[in-house]
Formats: structure tokens, sequence, C-alpha cells
């Protein structure tokens, strides 16, 4: 989490940190700030959202050609204007911004304390700043290579980007576990978390990797890594259209995300699935198809949204390709001791591609001789240069902070993975094959006329904006979509939610029902429609509001049910890509009505580079 962005070049460099900065605002929200070099190096910061920072700054002289900027999501020390980034060394010569987690900043601060430092902020980063300060007064008088010794000491996650008073026309950056892209201009060099600062002014781009360290100085890049080895640069050519990071329009990037799903979901398949052909392929995982097809095992890891998709996926893959799956929340799996053995198949999925918790559970799981399928958004990510073979989801940027087009666009994915799968290992018939292929084909329009419920859902929206507690219930195939539809609700509307298996609630959440409490039922014409009908039944029974996602032409649900929502039939297996419209935008408008930020909900923010 935290967006940084640097810029060094001709243009004002305030106005273009502060354009970055809320590109990246995402990324988190709770602080930002600003370093200037221009006659002096001066830092300007603040509490809150970078619109806070601008408004403060308001009336201020701030001219200069070389920056750096940060917006906040604090993992060391509240969100307050002193933690909030850059923080200068002890001298002031030289500011540093920092997006990751110093694990050892605790026994460094104390050698440094013991040194006679005295810290302003709570932040790791300013003991990163400081260390770097320390070597080079009593080691080398060298910046960078004080730089590149302080990070071969240092444990933990990090991109930073470092200005000094006395190198006017030099930005030095680093990463390791925290992502950096920099875009090269003429005679320009920005820096970013990822490439949406960057896009408008030059499409060539240098994905640092990890231990690298990039030194500009003037119109020059260097790269080395931190064992002192200089690598040239590579440079490739950014694949991002401006018009997709911005609003198009609607009032928030999550509405404008959420009817983007018919498009995404194309997107996905396009070139990939052809259902008159029978043609069914994906190219990044042509080389270790077999060991997808042989596996013994597939364990998917996730955190999030990307989890509830892994779930889908387990039904799907036990079902078509009869192999068994486990699907673990990043976190658990890494800190436990994982049973892996040869023959056993990850597959990791992450939107952003930076998942800190799921890159770990990637390099444990890799080092037990497993092979890594990524399914992830961002281009170059590190998840998807970290995988042996993966497939991008296509959804095209994602900067609401709830996630919307990339769960059902990592579903799209992994249906046609295990779809091509199953075909392979003969594990379903020609006809379910080709019979899938026309059903997935059809996914888009389909997804398309449930958007059309968006009147009917902000009317039910509007009911229930002010209730207190949701229970989500479906079962199969549609129990992830209620665990999907439960914390889209939590995360932008701030209202308690449960999702639950259907039948699960019998042995715990019945008690929570009473008149008070809406109870949306995923219950679409499908194997288990019938017990879905009693657990509405018992729902009912107490006085529950029930509010039911229903296949179009249901006739008995609507005789029970205070709402029903329609909509259109498809296959089970693919129906939650269907179901789970019509909960986005129950929570979106819910929250909107609440006045809540939607894009860029309390707390949280996207890509969770910590662990
Ligand atoms: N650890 C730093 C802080 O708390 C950076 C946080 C982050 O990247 O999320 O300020």
């Amino acid at each position: 989490m935290c967006g940084i962005v640097g810029y060094l070049g001709k243009r004002d460099a305030y106005s273009t940190i502060l354009k970055g900065l809320k590109r990246l605002e995402y990324r988190g929200y709770d602080s930002a700030g600003i370093a200037l070099l221009d006659q002096d190096l001066r830092v300007f910061k603040k509490k809150g959202k970078v619109a806070d920072l601008e408004q403060h700054l308001n009336g201020e002289k701030l001219t200069g050609h070389v920056g750096i900027g940060h917006t906040r999501w604090a993992t060391h020390g509240e969100p307050n204007d002193i933690n909030a980034h850059p923080h200068f060394s002890p001298s002031q010569k030289l500011a540093i911004i920092h997006n990751g987690i110093i694990e050892n900043y605790d026994a460094i601060r104390t050698d440094l304390v013991n040194k006679g430092h005295k810290f302003e902020s709570e932040t790791d980063s300013e003991v990163l700043i400081h260390f770097i300060e320390d070597i080079q007064n009593h080691n080398t008088s060298d910046l960078e290579e004080a730089v590149r010794l302080a990070l071969t000491k240092v444990v933990g996650a990090y991109a930073i980007v470092i200005i000094s008073k006395e190198d006017p026309d030099m930005l030095i950056a680093a990463r390791k576990g925290s992502p950096l892209v920099i875009g090269l201009g003429k005679d320009e060099f920005f820096l970013a978390s990822d490439a949406t600062p960057i896009v408008e002014y030059t499409n060539e781009v240098v994905y640092l990797n990890d231990s690298e360290i990039a030194v500009i100085k003037g119109n020059d890049l260097k790269i080395k890594n931190t064992e002192d080895v200089h690598t040239t640069p590579y440079i490739q050519t950014l694949d991002l259209e401006l018009e997709t990071i911005e609003k198009g329009g609607y009032e928030h990037f999550m509405l404008k995300e959420i009817y983007e799903q018919p498009k995404s979901i194309s997107d996905c398949m396009r070139g990939r699935l052809n259902a008159e052909e029978g043609y069914l392929v994906l190219g990044g995982i042509r080389e270790y198809a077999n060991k997808l097809e042989n596996a013994d095992r597939i364990i998917i890891i996730a955190c999030g949204t990307s989890w509830h998709a892994g779930l889908v996926a387990e039904y799907f893959f036990e079902e078509f390709c009869r192999i068994p799956v486990e699907v673990e929340y990043a976190s658990e799996f890494r800190y436990r001791n994982p049973v892996i053995k040869e023959g056993d198949v990850v597959i990791a999925i992450s939107q952003s591609g930076e998942t800190a918790d799921t890159l770990a559970a990637i390099e444990l799981a890799k080092s037990k001789g497993a092979i890594i399928f990524g399914v992830c958004n961002v281009v170059g990510s590190s998840i998807a240069r970290s995988s042996h073979e993966g497939a991008y989801i296509h959804a095209g940027p994602e900067i609401g902070v709830a996630s919307t087009k990339s769960f059902t666009a990592q579903l799209i994915v992994l249906s046609m993975i295990a779809l091509g799968v199953a075909h392979q290992r003969g594990t379903i018939t020609e006809q379910t094959y080709r019979q899938m292929l026309v059903e997935m084909e059809t996914i888009p329009e389909k997804v398309g006329k449930a958007l059309k419920l968006d009147t009917q859902v902000k009317y039910i929206a509007d009911l229930f904006k002010d209730a207190r507690n949701f229970l989500y219930l479906g079962r199969g195939y549609n129990f992830p979509v209620a665990l999907e539809g439960a914390l889209k609700l939590k995360e932008i509307s701030y209202i308690h939610a449960e999702g639950y298996p259907a039948a699960e609630m019998k042995h715990g959440p019945i008690a929570l029902i009473d008149e008070e409490m809406p109870v949306v039922f995923i219950a679409t014409n499908d194997s288990s429609y019938q017990k879905v009908v009693s657990n509405i039944r018992e729902v009912k029974a107490r006085k529950g509001k029930v509010i039911a996602v229903v296949t179009e032409g249901d006739s008995i649900i609507p005789k029970m049910a205070e709402f029903v929502i329609e909509v259109p039939a498809t296959h089970e297996a693919l129906m939650p890509l269907v179901s789970v419209i019509p909960l986005q935008l129950l929570s979106y408008h819910i929250a909107v009505m609440r006045g809540c930020n939607i894009d860029q909900p309390r707390n949280l923010a996207k890509s969770v580079t910590v662990e």
C-alpha cells in the first residue's frame, strides 16, 4: 500500500507529482506529502487526502523541477502530519518516501538512538533515511553507495525514492517486494508505484526488479542490484490508455467498473475461446499445461475477493476435472507448515499481482517444488513475474478499492483453465465441453442484462440502507457469491454483513434472524435450488426480510420473498458471474445513500503490499 511518485525533468515538479498522487490515491489515503528541491529541499505534508494537502499548500510558492510525493496507508504510527512522508534525514539534506515495511527497523532504530539520533515520527521509513545518512557519515560519503549498503542490512519490503539537497539533478530509487516503475520521457524521468501517473507523459517504462537500485542523474538512468552488479535497463512499452484510468462520466470508479463487466469479460475471452470451433487456448499456460492436467492436487492461494473467486474455481475444477482442490488464504498458508508434494500445482490469484501475503506464499510453495500459475490483472506485476506460468485477466485498471470487474474476470479465466484441463484429461464429454464454451460466450450479454436491474436494486437499497446487519446465504457455486456480496457491503457501506452457506444457517446464524434482519439469498435455479427454497422458508418463519436473487421466470420464490431480483439463466457453474452483479450494485447504492466514500473506503487500500 502507499503510492509513491518522483519527478526529475523540466516540468513543474509540484503539479506533476500532485497529479500522480491523485492517480495513486487508491493505494492509501490517510496522509500525503511532497518534497521539492529548488534552492532548498522543502517537505510539505498533511494528514488526510491529497486534496487536503493541495488545499493546505494553496498560496505557497512551490517551485522546482525535482521532487517526490507520497500518499500513505499507515503501518507504523497513526496517520498524522508528522508520520506522513516524506521524511528528512537528521541533517535535512536527504528526504525519503517509502512504500512497505522495514521489519528490523526497531533494532536499527535502537542502534541509531544509542548513537544520538532523534526521531520525529514513529515510522520505520524515517529510520531508514537516518540509517542511510549515518552510513554516509561514517562509511562512505557516496550517497549511492550508502543506500546500497543500507539496503543490504534491511529486512522487509520497500519501494523507496530518495532526494538529496546536495545532488539537485539526482533521484535514487530502489525496490524489494513493493512495486516501482520508471517512466522515461525526453530529458525527464517519472517514478511511481504503478504506471497510471506516467501514462500521459510517456509509454516507455522500466519496471524495477526486486533488490534493484535505480540512479537517475541528469539524463542518465543506471540500474544495479544491492550486490553492486550493474544491469542494462530493460525498456518496455506501456499498454495502457489514459481513458481507462479516468471516470468516463460515472460518478465513481466502482460504478464504472461494475458497468464495464460485459466488456471486461469479453476482453478476457477474446482470442482465447471460440465456441464454434471448439477452441480454447490460454497462451500463458501452454508450457506447463501437462503439470496442471496431471496434478495430484491443486492449491489455490489468494486473499479477499480473489479468495472468493478461488472458492468458485474449487467447485469448477472438482466437478469438471476431478482433481482435488484446496483453497487457502495466502496469509494462513504461509504461516503454517503446509504439506506440498511434487505433483501439486498452486494457482495464485491477485488483482494487483502485488499482494504481499500471496507473493510470500508463492515463494514458500516454490521452495517446496510446486509449479505456480499466476492469475493477475496487472501486467508485469510481481506475482506475474514470480509465477512459472499464468494468465492475465485483462480486466483493465481497477481503481475502486472494492473489487468488481476483477472478480468476474478472474472467474472467467479460472473457468477457461478448468475447462481446458477437463477436456485434456477426458473428464468431461466433448458435448459438455462444447456446451460450456457456447454458454461462456453468452456471459457478457447476460451480465449486461443483469446490469439493467440497477433501478430495481437501487429501490431495494433505499429500503434497507439503514439496516445494521445483513446476512447473505447461498449454496454450491452461489456460496462464494454470498461471501462476496457480504464483503462488498461491509467494505464500502460499513454495515456488518456475513456470508454463509445457506444450510449452515441452522448451526448458528439463524439465531440472529428477526424482523430487522435483511437476508439476501442467492437462490438461482441450480442443483440445490429446492434446498435453498427450504432455507428461505426457515428465514420467513422467523420473520426475516428476504431479498432473493433468482433465475428469470422463477415461480416459487416470488411467493415467499419480499423482493426478488431476476437474473438470466445460465449453467450453474457460470452463475456466479451473473448472480454477483445485483449484489455489487446493492452494496454500491447502499453506500452512496449512506454518504460513504465509495472509491476510497475507510481503513482500506487497494493492492495490499503489506503482510
Ligand atoms: N511503513 C510506512 C509507514 O507506515 C509505509 C507504509 C506503507 O507502505 O503502507 O509510513
